[in-house]
């Protein structure tokens, strides 16, 4: 090939980096300026210019320039500045990426499958350059983050989580597949956006919307075979459990929403058992928001209470209370709930607000999954400290905009007495002379690590154990020192080793299963997993 098109590659491209014996080898002399310089100098480079920007977007769409430019040195950059970047290619910055896409959009990181694809979508996947895919991250954008229907705009997010896919857990970046499923989009500011990128029509459901997807799963499958591991994505919730019954008795699929997000909040419930004291079964909770994040959350942990006390599952639901829009779920309102609530319908009295049913339940954990900011409110907060020493208080709802209250809120309104964690990230706290460090409780520290788990095992199916697995795995990474600022996740900054703790024991548990097909089973399962990941230092080109 031309040096040219070897400076156009992105997998390939080493920009400045390439050395003199590489210019002559491949016909890159005068294509570069003289100078030779290291990756470091380069990665040094870009974070300082990085660090110019003060728009948060800006940096954004700069890093994804990088990725198609120089996808090595992209991965040594979110890799080594895991903590700074991490806002800008996830969490809260991606959101407002989404939103904004049709107008930033340059260049096509993923596959789109539209209405438009019917009947063609296994010509579509060959179109694809990649033909060993590990991993897809699919979404049908109708529920982004916290932000609701961005249609074909949720790109950015099976962008945004491949990324992490890669950075955090290791995988090859070719090895990933981002997809947007669009069918449509109810969001009618989009709709009148001259720069919407999608299809222009209101959203296609029942036959059509589960035809189209039956397509793409089978396509999936034929062409990638049985170990694709495909990860749903900020579905709305009337599809997402629907698709997840459906799909994961024949595919290895897995919603990040329902189950990756409770195995996160999981390993931090048992790292703040350490602070708190007493065992998950002592404990009561409270969520506000009970769609995919809140019912998977209670779901896992009424399992693990139910594994750890022999009680049934009936029993050890009992424990766990839901708030929704219409106010506490309770018994008499069963009738009229969807499925997915009823296993959390007690008996109660009706309480139609947050505030009084915190007041009655007295719960010891509050979790916030109802993607609506400011609800954890002064009052609230203050309840939960009056019949609590300490408090634990989690508000999932991404992005910062949507978060239930902010950190500096919880630890202010309980008089610094709240463990906190929070889906999208806040600065540490000072109140009364005291950092608080809050932890991030978002499912990016499970995925990464889960995902390469499946992959290094060739697990053919997920199975909940596995969850369980990684959450355990996720929170004996938890320190002391974390402990003591009040930290129940260890810091980003490790995550390439919590990752491959989490692949190792969730591998172990698709062995233990019967689940893998990767045999033997390797003796080292933490170093193999970490022999595995993906490294972003240049190689040579003779
Ligand atoms: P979802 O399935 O749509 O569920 C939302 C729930 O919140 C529903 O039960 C809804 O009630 C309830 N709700 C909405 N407005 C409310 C209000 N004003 N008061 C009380 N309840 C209200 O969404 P999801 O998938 O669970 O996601 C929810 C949020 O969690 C999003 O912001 C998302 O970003 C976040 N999340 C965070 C993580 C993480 O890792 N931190 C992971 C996944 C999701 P109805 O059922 O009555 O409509
Ligand atoms: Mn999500």
């Amino acid at each position: 090939a031309s040096g040219y098109s070897l400076l156009r590659n992105p997998q390939h491209n080493k920009g400045l980096a390439f050395n003199e014996k590489e210019r002559d080898a491949h016909y890159l002399r005068g294509l570069l300026p003289p100078a030779c310089v290291t990756q470091e100098l380069q990665e040094k480079k870009i974070m300082h210019n990085l660090r110019q920007y003060q728009v948060p977007l800006q940096r954004y769409v700069s890093m994804m320039d990088l990725q198609e430019r120089n996808e090595k040195l992209f991965y040594k950059l979110l890799i080594d500045h895991v903590e700074e970047l991490l806002p800008i290619v996830y969490t809260p910055t991606v959101g407002e990426a989404c939103q904004k896409y049709g107008s930033i959009f340059r260049h096509p990181q993923g596959l789109y499958i539209s209405l438009n694809e019917r009947g063609k979508i296994l010509e579509v996947l060959r179109n694809w350059p990649e033909r060993n895919i590990q991993v897809i991250v699919v979404t049908d954008g109708e529920r982004i983050l916290g932000l609701g229907d961005l249609g074909c705009q949720g790109m950015g997010i099976p962008v945004g989580k491949l990324a992490l896919y890669t950075a955090l857990g290791g995988l090859r970046p070719s090895a990933c597949l981002p997809v947007t499923i669009d069918v449509g989009t109810n969001n009618e500011q989009l709709l009148k956006d001259e720069f919407y990128i999608g299809l222009r029509r209101r959203r296609a459901t029942g036959q059509e919307y589960a035809e189209l997807m039956h397509e793409f799963m089978t396509a999936v499958k034929q062409r990638y075979g049985e170990k694709v591991l495909i990860q749903f994505e900020d579905f709305a919730n009337h599809n997402a459990f629907e698709l997840l019954a459906k799909y994961r008795k024949t595919h290895l699929v897995f919603n990040d929403d329902i189950q990756g997000t409770a195995s996160v909040v999981l390993a931090g419930l048992f790292a703040a058992l350490n602070i708190v004291g007493g065992t998950l079964a002592e404990h009561s909770f409270l969520f506000l928001g009970a769609g995919e994040a809140g019912t998977g959350i209670a779901e896992l942990i009424a399992r693990e209470m139910s594994k750890q006390t022999k009680a049934p599952l009936e029993e050890t639901r009992k424990k766990i209370w839901m708030v929704d829009s219409k106010g506490l779920i309770v018994s008499s309102r069963k009738e009229s709930l969807q499925h997915f609530k009823k296993p959390w319908a007690h008996d109660h009295e009706p309480v139609s607000n947050l505030l009084d049913a915190v007041k009655a339940i007295k719960p010891t954990v509050l979790i916030g999954s109802s993607g609506v900011g400011r609800t954890f409110t002064k009052e609230v907060v203050e309840a939960m400290a009056t019949f609590n020493e300490k408090p634990i208080i989690l508000a999932l709802s991404n992005p910062t905009t949507q978060s239930e209250c902010s950190a500096e809120e919880a630890y202010t309104w309980s008089k610094g007495r709240a463990i906190f964690a929070s889906g999208s990230p806040f600065d540490p706290v000072e109140y009364d002379g005291k950092i608080f460090v809050p932890g991030q409780a978002n499912n990016a520290y499970v995925f990464p690590g889960f995902g390469l788990g499946l992959v290094i095992s060739g697990a053919t199916r997920v199975h909940d154990d596995m969850l369980l697995a990684a959450s355990e795995a996720l929170a004996q990474q938890v320190t002391q020192e974390n402990l003591d600022k009040g930290l129940i996740y260890p810091p980003f900054s490790n995550i390439r080793k919590i990752s491959a703790h989490i692949a190792a024991n969730v591998a172990a548990k698709a062995y233990e299963l019967g689940l893998a097909s990767r045999l033997p089973c390797p003796k080292d399962l933490v170093k193999y997993a970490e022999s595995c990941m993906y490294n972003p230092g240049y190689r040579s080109y003779r």
